[in-house]
């Protein structure tokens, strides 16, 4: 199977369907495929040649759900850019993947000339805006218009279907690559739990496209054959208008946006009625935030995944009735299509209950990383994904995420999990979000450190949240000092990034608010 599959099916079955939405645009599935084979010709056109990478640097569009299926139907790879990178950061990216063709829409228009000088490789830009062509791109609706439909590619199978960059929130980002097979497994894996795509439904893309945590739902959904609707970007008051006015029945969002949404002083859960299923994934989900979005939306069906781009992405799911029983707070269960085990630090099998690596095997492990064979070898393990995610699993098979190996803290020879002192710290009504992290220490080689993003009203003491704390936590674990800031860093996919709050210990700074 291959990704352009499901089209060749909605011409046949359903072409009068509407398959994208942007907007007061809405385009059937007959159009849509129409415009997906001539912009694959149009990109033929251009000089891509079979395997060539096409980059897509732009917010997300119904352009951007043409373009994802027209590179794999011109025989090429997809290689989406991350938004919230800065100009080096996108340059580094498109050099590294050596991209032939770069798309680009409005917001990002204006870095084209310098992208150009910073990229030898890229020979055309194509701009899918909605203004003016920019001197020296081709226009996108142009070159639909002037391409015949082109046969589809049916790449093979295991053949290269994408290149997605990591959400670098533990380092550089790495290009993951992907196959049809590999993008395809987790997908129909994850269908078949049942709990994902409402038949008939409408999907609202709203986290970013970039990144496959929302992407996957693009595979789901045009399997699916429902209705894709986007909006550029995670507006709460755009979201909330355009949930009732598209009908849209299924939605993915990361718990940051979860959290903004929930807080928004727009936020309505009239606005919600309609929605039948909500998706989380991506970073580790507060019980504080889980038991509030329960509690406000219990029409809607929850289903959290856990995964990462390398398992394009899923490896296990919670269902809607896992999430009103004993193990709502795990990350579920192994999807069909995925084995997960515990590993010890010497590589045996852990049992029930005892904390190691989680590693993931399956079709749809990547494939390695884009030009670093050392770091594929190091992080695939005879078809071992070994995830950096230390976990353990329950007797029966359920999975519970404790931290970021990276993130764990070891203060005084004592573990301490970043995730665990974050939701004992969320239940606090002064905190609206908040960052654990390691800090040096003298004494204990690292003491733990609580950066704060106080709720509206009155600001919380660091004596405060520490008397929260010790009731609820081993003394050890209890931050030894607090910084209360006004956000904290976060990735282009709403991850905080705790690299950037630890830099700023490693110069000898002392916490604003030690804890006496
Ligand atoms: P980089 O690899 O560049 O540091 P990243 O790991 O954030 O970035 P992704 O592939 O987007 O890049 O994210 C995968 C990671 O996200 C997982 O390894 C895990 O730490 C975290 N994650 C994903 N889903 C969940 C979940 N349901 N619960 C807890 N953590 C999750
Ligand atoms: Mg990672």
């Amino acid at each position: 199977m291959y990704l352009t599959q499901p089209l060749h099916r909605a011409l046949q079955q359903y072409p009068d369907r509407i398959a994208t939405v942007h907007g007061d645009r809405e385009r059937d599935f007959a159009t849509h495929t129409d415009r997906v084979a001539r912009l694959a010709a149009g990109l033929r056109s251009l000089g891509v040649a079979a395997g060539d990478r096409v980059a897509m640097y732009a917010l997300n569009s119904d352009r951007y759900l043409e373009h994802l299926m027209a590179v794999p139907w011109a025989d090429a790879v997809l290689a989406p850019v991350n938004t919230r990178w800065t100009e080096p950061e996108v340059a580094l990216a498109l050099n590294d993947c050596d991209a032939r063709v770069l798309i680009v829409d409005d917001a990002f228009a204006g870095s084209v000339t310098a992208l150009l000088d910073s990229c030898p490789g890229i020979r055309q830009v194509v701009y899918a805006g909605e203004g003016t062509t920019p001197e020296g791109c081709t226009d996108y609706e142009e070159l639909i218009a002037a391409s015949a439909p082109a046969p589809d590619a049916r790449r093979e199978r295991d053949a290269l279907a994408a290149l997605f960059y990591t959400g670098g929130t533990t380092g550089a980002p790495k290009g993951v690559m992907l196959s049809h097979t590999n993008l395809l497994t987790s997908a129909l894996g994850c269908l078949a739990s049942g709990f994902l795509a409402t038949p008939g439904g409408c999907f609202l893309h709203t986290a970013p496209m970039f990144h496959l945590g929302d992407l996957a739902h693009w595979v789901m959904q045009s399997v699916a054959g429902n209705t894709q609707v986007t909006l550029p970007g995670f507006d709460p008051p755009a979201l909330l208008a355009a949930l009732p006015a598209h009908g849209v029945t299924d939605l993915f969002l990361v718990p940051t946006m979860l959290r903004l949404l929930l807080d928004h002083p727009d936020f309505d859960p009239g606005a919600l009625a309609g929605l039948r299923r909500l998706v989380y994934a991506a970073s580790p989900m507060p019980k504080e935030l889980l038991d509030r979005v329960a509690r406000l939306l219990p029409h809607v069906e929850l289903v959290q995944a856990y995964g990462m781009t390398e398992l394009s992405p899923a490896a296990t799911l919670l269902g809607p009735a896992e999430h009103r029983g004993p193990h709502r707070y795990s990350a579920g269960r192994a999807a069909a299509h995925a084995e997960v085990r515990v590993v010890t630090p010497d590589g045996e099998e852990a049992p029930p209950g005892q904390v190691g690596e989680i590693n993931c095997r399956g079709g749809h492990v990547m494939r390695g990383y884009w030009g670093r064979p050392e770091q594929s070898a190091e992080a695939v393990r005879g078809g071992w994904m070994r995830t950096g995610d230390a976990g353990f699993l329950d007797p029966e098979g359920y999975l519970y995420v404790v931290d970021r190996i990276k993130d764990m803290i070891i203060t005084g020879g004592e573990n301490v999990w970043s995730a665990e002192v974050e939701d004992a710290l969320h239940e606090h009504s002064s905190v609206a979000s908040c960052a654990v992290i390691g800090v040096p220490d003298d004494r204990y080689g690292e003491r733990v450190h609580a950066v704060v993003v106080p709720a509206p009203g009155p600001l919380p003491t660091a004596a405060e949240l520490d008397g929260h704390l010790r009731g609820r936590l081993a003394g050890y674990k209890v931050p030894r000092g607090y910084d209360f800031l006004g956000e904290l860093p976060l990735s282009g996919t709403g991850k905080v990034l705790k690299r950037e709050l630890r830099d700023r210990y490693l110069t000898p700074a002392p916490p604003a608010h030690p804890v006496a």
